[in-house]
């Protein structure tokens, strides 16, 4: 199940709260490296479920491959149970690209067409 940070709040202490309003009115450093130390661990973790086929990945599994894609600030994560799943969402994306990139080339608006471009992303 998914955990929002609103359900995040229901679990925490009176004296959590707070601890953390009085971090984030001194600027929230404390909260801040909480935050990048987690979403460092959940980089370097497989998704427990494979984003092609859905399949349940096996954690120690030796065919589990995951992709880190996207700019710093906004990175994103697919997991794979085998190569073959890797290799189709790899096949959709660059179908996905070139279909995009032909889109802009053909428009004669080229502000229209980079605009299109990018709500694809
Ligand atoms: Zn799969």
């Amino acid at each position: 199940m998914k955990k929002k940070l609103r359900d995040v709040m229901d679990y925490l202490e009176y004296e959590e709260l707070l601890k953390i309003k009085k971090d984030l009115t001194m600027g929230g450093l404390h909260l801040l490296q909480l935050v990048d130390t987690k979403i460092k661990e959940e980089t370097t973790r497989h998704d427990v479920f494979c984003c092609i086929c859905n399949s349940r990945l096996e954690q120690y599994s030796v065919n589990n491959y995951t992709l880190i894609f996207g700019p710093e600030d906004l990175r994103k994560k697919a997991s794979f149970c085998a190569i073959d799943c890797m290799e189709y969402f790899l096949k959709n994306l660059k179908d996905l690209r070139q279909s995009s990139m032909d889109k802009r080339m053909d428009s004669t608006d080229s502000t229209v067409g980079a605009r299109a471009g990018r709500t694809q992303d």
